[in-house]
């Protein structure tokens, strides 16, 4: 199949003109391992040229516009992403080997944050403040000026919804470096903001490799924050840069996230968000629920029927729109495998089936359920970012609350009991930075506040709260007698 391209995807944008970088990186499909376009390699030269436009454009028309100008682009962006949602999907599930109906949904969330931010944008206010008699006090929430947007490869059109759209509906010029394995639903977001009649510069794109575009955007001097969501590794380099500069910095990173099932939970309900919060996405989600707690007298139970389930799932090419696809790489592929390696001494309840007629060259994994597992192992430590759940017993809730905060993560964390005191009780104890009670994931949650807490990063994007991220405040004291 070809890209649905209505754009060039070699260029990149700086100040509303899209030009060619001199070299280029392939784009890889993961499903095949064909190489299905060419990107930019943007360097040092396109970020200054980007970094530059963006603060022509705060400080000129951009910056210019009021708050509801603002959102009303905001809101023409979303209507622009449903028009062209076929064809964004497809570019995803191409770009990173998501099955077709997962990249819809991605799509539906662009849209959604688009939809929510051009909708939040006049709605941010200040307060005013009782202060000292002949003085009227108050806050003003202004942008920060040039953001900074890092993005990965798993979920692109969604993380650059809940970051750049925060950001543009705060008045912020940006600059957005996507990932060098997924660029293209960067590009066509970019292409969509001209569209809608973005003000030139507010949204400036430069794809290239991370440690050469993403380590001169994190550095540069001209920028004022950064929103970083990617690994560990790679957000301590951002915090440091960011550190030299003084700029605040967002940090949305990885994740070991558990679901809890006590003996009392409705296990009806709870399984298909046991199972999928593992292997969605082949389980390349910062928020995939890698381990499994289960209340040792139904553990038995539980294993089985989620094995019963893992049997059943099949992985196939994007295209063919199975329950997984493959990996984003054949270095993801061998990450996964390494760890998958180290359960030999521990049990494989199950696994997926790769289709027979997969193509040879795609990077694909069976999803793999590993029972028998204790708290400290190394498949319950680290994040194995694919197809992999560890399923694991405890005695009681202390035990539960022990082995669910004992990892040096803390994004999300689900809840399952009908024990109603109970559920709220472990809400607050546990550390993460979402808690779900009998779900998981609130189907995305474009609404809700996210980030982490330890290792999984600090800041919070989504919702309203992203807002208060994405500026600054001001307070203002005015003496009047
Ligand atoms: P990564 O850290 O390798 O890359 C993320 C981004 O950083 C890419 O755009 C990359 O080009 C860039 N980058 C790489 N090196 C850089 C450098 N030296 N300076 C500046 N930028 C650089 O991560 P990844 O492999 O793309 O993504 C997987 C990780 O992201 C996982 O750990 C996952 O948990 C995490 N993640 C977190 C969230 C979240 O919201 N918490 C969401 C998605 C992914």
């Amino acid at each position: 199949m070809t890209l649905p391209l209505w754009f060039d995807p070699t260029e990149y944008l700086a100040g509303g003109r899209w030009r060619q970088t001199p070299e280029r990186l392939p784009v890889e499909n993961p499903s095949d391992g064909t190489t299905i376009a060419e990107i930019a390699r943007g360097t040092q030269a396109e970020i200054d040229e980007a970094v530059a436009a963006a603060r022509t454009a705060f400080e000129g028309d951009w910056g210019a516009l009021s708050a509801a100008e603002r959102g009303r682009l905001l809101l023409r962006m979303s209507r622009i992403v449903e028009d062209r949602a076929d064809a964004l999907a497809v570019l995803e599930a191409m770009d990173v080997g998501k099955p077709l109906k997962q990249a819809r949904a991605d799509v539906v969330a662009l849209a959604r944050y688009l939809e929510f931010y051009g909708g939040a944008a006049d709605k941010v206010m200040g307060e005013t403040i009782p202060f000292q008699n002949g003085y009227t006090a108050y806050t003003l929430r202004e942008p920060h000026g040039v953001t900074a947007h890092i993005v990965p490869w798993n979920y692109p059109m969604q993380i650059i919804g809940r970051s750049v759209g925060a950001a543009l509906a705060m008045g912020n010029a940006t600059v957005l470096k996507p990932a060098e394995e997924a660029s293209l639903t960067a590009l066509a977001f970019a292409r969509i903001a001209e569209e809608a009649g973005l003000p030139a510069g507010a949204v400036n794109i430069v794809p290239g490799l991370g440690e050469e575009a993403g380590a001169a955007l994190s550095a540069h001097s001209g920028i004022n924050h950064i929103s970083f969501t990617g690994s560990v590794p790679v957000g301590q380099l951002i915090q440091e840069a960011a550190a030299h500069h003084v700029v605040p910095v967002t940090l949305e990173l990885g994740g070991k996230s558990p679901q809890l099932v006590f003996a009392d939970a409705d296990l009806d309900r709870a399984l298909p968000f046991l199972v999928n919060a593992g292997v969605q996405n082949a389980g390349q989600t910062c928020s995939a629920a890698s381990r499994i707690l289960v209340e040792r007298s139904r553990y038995d139970e539980v294993l089985e029927r989620m094995a019963t389930a893992y049997r059943r799932l099949r992985v196939g090419p994007a295209m063919a729109d199975l329950e997984v696809g493959p990996l984003i790489s054949a270095r993801q592929k061998q990450i996964v495998e390494g760890y998958l390696g180290l359960a030999s001494d521990l049990t494989i309840a199950a696994q997926g089936q790769i289709a027979a007629d997969a193509p040879a060259g795609g990077h694909y994994v069976a999803p793999t359920l590993i029972g028998g597992g204790h708290g400290a192992h190394r498949l319950a430590q680290e994040e194995i970012f694919g197809p992999a759940q560890i399923v694991i017993p405890f005695e009681d809730e202390a035990d539960a609350i022990r082995i669910a905060n004992g990892t040096d993560y803390g994004l999300v964390a689900s809840v399952w009991s009908e024990n109603g005191p109970r559920t709220m009780r472990l809400a607050k104890r546990l550390r993460a930075g979402q808690v779900f009670l009998n779900n998981y994931g609130a189907g995305g949650g474009v609404e809700l506040p996210f980030g982490g807490t330890g290792k999984s990063g600090h800041g919070r994007e989504k919702g309203f709260e992203a807002l208060y991220g994405f500026s600054t405040l001001k307070t203002v004291a005015a003496w009047h007698g």
